[in-house]
């Protein structure tokens, strides 16, 4: 069985269709890449799976066997499905240390105290923000160092499954090896990854299954080398 099912899945901004019929699976332990140009539905698609902020108009999703569409996005957080977002999206205010307890306690209410401060250390450590960086705002931390804390805060909530929308994006050539490099070490961790990325060779480097989206619609599913190659793929990235 499939650990992500989804099925038809269907959302529209007025008479726009952002995503239009959306199916695809991602089996467990696997690292899945979408693809696809700017405004296709990627990140619309990622937000209906995880219901932050909104779920689909109509489809299914189904998260180890079980409908999760239309649950808030907390009580889908806590069956295990983590997301981060396309723009560093971090607590400002508050420490590295603090946002990363967040993530610790949101979506996992059996970690509080301790126990939440134990998964909030050990994640930071997992992504390289080092302890003497931990009393530090968020908000002064450069783009890079706001990218991995948002993985850590997702990573400390402990989930099956990470989303993650553009982990790459404005990011410089160094930075985007460590970024692969983390993804394949949050891989390795058992973390089952749904992968967005517009720039496709980030993708091919680490995906077993790319889905190219193209209008919101699947314009091509299955191997990545396959993927690529197909005529109305490279027509679609030639497009824009
Ligand atoms: P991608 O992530 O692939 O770049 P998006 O999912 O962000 O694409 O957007 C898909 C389409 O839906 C775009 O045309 C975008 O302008 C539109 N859209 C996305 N979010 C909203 C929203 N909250 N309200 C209205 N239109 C939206
Ligand atoms: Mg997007």
């Amino acid at each position: 069985m499939a650990l992500l099912e989804v099925e038809n899945v269907a959302k529209a901004f007025g008479s726009l269709k952002a995503v239009d019929g959306v199916s695809f699976k991602v089996e467990a332990g696997e690292i899945f890449g979408i693809a696809g140009p700017n405004g296709s539905g990627k990140s619309t698609l990622f937000n209906t799976i995880t219901g932050i902020p909104f779920g689909p108009d109509s489809g299914k999703v189904r998260f180890d066997g079980n409908e999760i569409q239309g649950l808030a996005g907390h009580a889908i957080a806590r069956r295990g499905l983590a997301r981060t977002f396309q723009r560093e999206t971090c607590f400002d205010q508050l420490t590295v240390f603090e946002n990363a307890e967040i993530g610790a306690t949101y979506a996992n209410e059996a970690r509080s105290g301790a126990k939440a401060r134990d998964a909030a250390a050990e994640a930071l450590a997992f992504v390289g923000l080092a302890a003497p960086s931990w009393g530090r705002r968020a908000g002064e931390l450069s783009v890079f160092e706001r990218k991995i804390l948002m993985l850590a805060t997702a990573i400390a909530s402990d989930p099956r499954m990470l989303l993650l929308d553009e982990p790459a994006s404005s990011l410089t050539k160094p930075e985007i090896e460590l970024s692969v490099e983390l993804i394949r070490r949050i891989a390795a961790r058992g973390i089952t990854i749904l992968l967005i990325e517009h720039v496709l060779t980030f993708l091919m480097s680490l995906s077993q299954h790319l889905l190219v989206l193209n209008q919101g619609r699947v314009l091509a599913l299955g191997n990545p080398r396959e993927v690529i190659a197909e005529p109305r793929v490279v027509e679609a990235y030639l497009g824009t």
